[in-house]
């Protein structure tokens, strides 16, 4: 396991779900953490909890990353803050629907999240870790990204884009210190379902995995410096 003292993870999506556990294990490895999503009262209650039992120093960053403005303040922060080695790009959603059937604000809505927002992320990250030749960042596509027919095109499309955004970074920047890792999740119990109308216990159990088990199956992947972990 990497130990991490001195060092700072920014990870968006912090407040619940797969963004929470990546918080508690990476504060648990001594990172420091910055946390950013919009529900500033439950990263505050996580961020206490974490400083209580790790002694970390956790920042709450309140942003709503399909914000032209709230994302760019976030991306400064890599060009800003030198201790910051890790970005964790998580923060995502899901639609009520498919390319036809939803309202376009919905795919709007989506395509900033999951492509423009970690897009832009890893771009400044990128910058700033190549600059000092050591750095890494974590992108939760999906395995939905290998098999487009099994669910709605524009969800699958943009975890389909994260991986070949994270295969080309490493292919390109690899040598120059950077590690991208795409994490490449199954079904995984979160509020991420009921948030699109969805409901996770349709499937069979043995389809469905513990946020938990995901986390730590992914940091598996992450100290081996795996390019793509299916956990
Ligand atoms: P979740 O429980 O719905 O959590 C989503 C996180 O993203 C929350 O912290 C949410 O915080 C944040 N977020 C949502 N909209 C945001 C916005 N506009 N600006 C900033 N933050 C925002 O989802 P999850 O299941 O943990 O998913 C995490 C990642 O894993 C996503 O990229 C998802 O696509 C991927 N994934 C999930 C599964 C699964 O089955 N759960 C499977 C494969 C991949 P706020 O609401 O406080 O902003």
């Amino acid at each position: 396991m990497t130990q991490a003292l001195n060092q700072t993870a920014l990870l968006t999506g912090g407040s619940t779900g797969i963004g929470a556990v990546y918080a508690d294990r990476l504060a648990h490895r001594g990172y420091d953490l910055i946390l950013v999503a919009r529900d500033q009262a439950r990263m505050e209650a996580l961020a206490e909890r974490l400083r209580g039992e790790t002694g970390r120093t956790i920042e709450v960053v309140r942003a709503d990353l399909t914000d032209r403005a709230d994302l760019a303040r976030v991306a400064g922060r890599f060009a800003s803050d030198p201790t910051i080695t890790l970005l964790v790009n998580n923060a995502g959603l899901s639609m009520t629907g498919d390319a036809i059937s939803v309202d376009p604000v919905e795919i709007e809505r989506l395509v900033a999240l999951n492509i423009t927002a970690p897009t832009v992320l890893a771009g400044a990250a990128g910058k700033a870790f190549v600059a000092r030749g050591e750095g890494a960042i974590i992108n939760l596509a999906s395995v939905l990204a290998l098999v487009a027919e099994m669910f709605d095109g524009v969800y699958s499309g943009s975890k389909a884009y994260l991986l070949n955004l994270s295969q080309s970074l490493a292919a390109q920047y690899g040598a120059k210190g950077l590690y991208v890792q795409a994490v490449l999740p199954g079904a995984t119990r979160t509020e991420i379902w009921e948030r699109s109308g969805k409901d996770v216990n349709a499937f069979p159990p043995e389809w469905v995995m513990d946020v938990d088990d995901l986390v730590d199956a992914a940091l598996v992947g992450f100290d081996r410096r795996e390019p793509v972990t299916i956990p």
